[in-house]
C-alpha cells in the first residue's frame, strides 16, 4: 500500500509564529501511521521550522531550488543548502513558477535531477489551464509535462519522485476539481507510468492540488489514484490543515 502524503505549500505566506502553532497542533499523536505530512515553507523559515518541528512527525519541504551547485546566482538557493536545513521534499514545476517566472519543462527537469542527486524528493507539479481543459487538451498537456521530466531520468531515479496534479484553474480559486475529474486525470497519469514500468506505476505517490480543504479532502482522497494532497490556502490554518491530514 502506498503511503499517503499531505503537503502544505505556504507559498509566500506564513510567519515564525505560525511555525510554532503548527508544531503544537501536530504534536503526537496527531497523525495516523500511514500518513506523512510535509510543510513546504519559505526559505527563511526552514531552519526555524526544523527546530520547531523536531518533536512532531512533520517533514520539511522547500518551494524551489536552483539546479546549479553554487556560484554567481544572486537570490538563488542550492540543493545542498536545502539538505543542510533538513529539507526532505522540494517542489519543482509549480504552476506559479512556470507562469510567473518562466520555468520551462527543461528547467523543471534540471531542478528535479539536481534534487535527486542531493537526496531530496522532488514533487513534480503538473496541470492544465482552463483554456487547455476547455479545448479538450488536458491529458495531452499533463502527460507532456510528466514525460518531459520522467523520460530522461534513469528508472531508479523515476521511482523517487512524487507527482502532484494541480489543475491551474483550481489553484487558489476555491474551484476544486470534482473527485471524478481529478481521478480521471490521475488514472491517466498512472496509466502512462504503467506503460513505462508497472512497478513504478504501483509505487508512485500521486497528489491532488487545487483548493483542497477540510470540506472536500475526504472525498478526493477516497479516489483510488489520489494518494494525498498538495494544499495551499488551507495549509495556513492549523485546524483546517490538521482536519485534512486526519481525513486521509
Ligand atoms: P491552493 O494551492 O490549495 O490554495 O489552491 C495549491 C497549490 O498551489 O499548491
Amino acid at each position: 500500500m502506498r503511503t499517503l502524503l499531505i503537503a502544505g505549500n505556504w507559498k509566500m505566506n506564513g510567519s515564525k509564529a505560525l511555525l510554532d502553532a503548527f508544531a503544537s497542533a501536530f504534536a503526537p499523536p496527531a497523525l495516523a501511521d500511514r500518513v506523512e505530512v510535509a510543510m513546504i515553507v519559505p526559505f527563511p523559515y526552514l531552519d526555524a521550522a526544523r527546530r520547531a518541528f523536531e518533536s512532531t512527525p512533520l517533514k520539511l519541504g522547500a518551494q524551489t531550488l536552483n539546479p546549479e551547485a553554487s556560484g554567481a546566482h544572486t537570490g538563488e538557493v542550492s540543493a545542498s543548502m536545502l539538505g543542510e536545513c533538513g529539507v526532505t521534499y522540494v517542489l519543482v514545476g509549480h504552476s506559479e513558477r512556470r507562469a510567473l517566472y518562466g520555468e520551462t519543462d527543461a528547467d523543471v527537469l534540471a531542478r528535479a535531477k539536481t534534487a535527486l542527486e542531493n537526496d531530496l524528493t522532488p514533487i513534480l507539479c503538473v496541470g492544465e489551464t482552463l483554456e487547455e481543459r476547455e479545448a479538450g487538451r488536458t491529458m495531452d498537456v499533463v502527460l507532456a509535462q510528466v514525460e518531459a521530466v520522467l523520460s530522461p531520468l534513469a528508472p531508479t531515479a523515476r521511482q523517487r519522485l512524487v507527482i502532484a496534479y494541480e489543475p491551474v484553474w483550481a489553484i487558489g480559486t476555491g474551484r476544486t476539481a470534482t473527485p471524478e475529474q481529478a481521478q480521471e486525470v490521475m488514472a491517466g497519469i498512472r496509466g502512462y507510468l504503467a506503460r513505462l514500468d508497472t512497478t513504478l506505476a504501483e509505487g508512485m505517490v500521486l497528489l491532488y492540488g487545487g483548493s483542497m480543504n477540510a470540506g472536500n479532502a475526504a472525498e478526493l482522497l477516497a479516489k483510488p489514484d489520489i494518494d494525498g494532497g498538495l494544499v495551499g490556502g488551507a495549509s495556513l490554518k492549523t485546524d483546517d490543515f490538521l482536519a485534512i491530514c486526519q481525513s486521509a
